[in-house]
């Protein structure tokens, strides 16, 4: 693991439209939506200022759709994080982008004000797929925005969506190989469908877990082929290419969190922004939880099995250890100092999860 960083998240939450899966919290821009969202967020960060700025070390814009704000938006954006943070240190900036609304703009602002990798949302390379996933964009515009963004000399991570009704292995195989022509980095999602999303109502019923680990498999399979390395249990990356900010929650290290719906982790604290864009322009505080010790130590050791890094002996809490013992050993690699799971464990890691969250 990386020694311990500081992050800033900042969640961008405007979409064009909504995506048939979506239960991010995103709303539709209107009128003076955008710079009321600006507003509140400089009041947000400039409560982190207490006479001095807080070093940031890695910032990720999340969303939403980032790239739906325009160019003075994003210089209005970038202002008020340099005038509340300390951003001369960073190792890494990523924005997240939609293929519809990146434009070369973007990413020459990008490239001019220190971003270092873009994160988009490719989710898959075949318009039927997208279509059924309720995508704006096709398979054409996601391409030509991998090829802007690969030829600016910006990395390049593609998040991919697996379990799609009506995706085949053969069609799963296309994407995944057109993505690594371009992209350092890799993220792949099993589709989940919370009630409250739109394709809910036709899809709510299928067993997307089971439709999806023969997908999921092959990504372990094809990824590692091509210079991929796991080490998450959604992320492949080439050497070097790892997220670090992403890293930070896995590490439970402090991330401060700017919007709505945003959670920030900071000494131990957990800060949970308002949800709403109206309820969050209103200024209603945060809510705070301290997590105790143990529940700390449990969570702990969950974030960190996600990783190929895994935890290490000496911070596993007993009961824990215990469980693990109980379960079948392939799904885990054994080192003297560290436990981490398995290529197997990580097909299996939802069960895992559930065994260690009811001890
Ligand atoms: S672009 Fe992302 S955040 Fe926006 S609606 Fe689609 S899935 Fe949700």
């Amino acid at each position: 693991m990386l020694a311990k960083s500081r992050g800033l998240y900042v969640h961008v939450p405007f979409c064009a439209r909504k995506c048939g899966y979506c239960s991010f919290y995103s709303v539709i821009p209107c009128g003076g939506d955008v710079a009321a969202w600006l507003g509140a967020l400089e009041r947000e960060a400039g409560g982190y200022l207490h006479g001095h700025k807080l070093r940031i070390d890695t910032l990720y814009i999340g969303g939403g759709t980032p790239t739906a704000l325009t160019l003075p938006q994003w210089l209005e954006l970038i202002r008020i994080l340099q005038r509340c943070f300390d951003l001369s240190a960073l190792t890494e900036a990523t924005s997240e982008a939609n293929p519809n609304s990146l434009t070369p703009e973007h990413v020459a602002f990008f490239r001019d004000n220190g971003f270092t990798r873009i994160s988009l949302g490719v989710q898959s390379l075949n318009d039927a797929e997208l279509l059924t996933l309720g995508r704006i964009h096709d398979s054409r515009s996601a391409l030509r925005a991998m090829e802007l963004v690969s030829s600016s000399g910006l990395n390049l991570s593609c998040d991919l969506i697996f379990a799609i009704p009506g995706q085949t292995l053969r069609t799963w195989d296309r994407s995944l190989r057109q993505v690594m022509e371009l992209a350092g980095h890799v993220s792949c999602y099993q589709l989940t469908l919370e009630p409250d999303a739109p394709m809910w109502e036709e899809y709510g019923g299928d067993d997307l877990n089971t439709a999806g680990y023969k997908f999921y498999r092959y990504a372990q399979y094809i990824l590692p082929r091509h210079g991929y390395v796991q080490y998450e249990v959604s992320n492949f990356a080439q050497p070097g290419h790892e997220c670090r900010h992403n890293m930070l929650y896995w590490d439970h290290s402090d991330v401060a969190a700017l919007g709505p719906s945003a959670v920030s982790y900071l000494d131990g604290v957990r800060y949970s922004n308002p949800r709403t864009l109206r309820e969050y322009i209103s200024g209603i505080e945060p809510e705070c939880e301290e997590l105790p010790p143990r529940e700390r130590a449990i969570e702990l050791s969950i974030l960190s099995l996600r990783t190929k890094w895994g935890i290490s002996r000496a911070e596993l809490l007993p009961e824990i250890e215990a469980a693990i013992s109980q379960m079948p050993p392939d799904l885990f690699v054994f080192t003297p100092e560290r436990i981490a799971l398995s290529k197997r464990g990580m097909r299996l890691g939802n069960a895992i999860w559930s065994e260690l969250i009811g001890l």
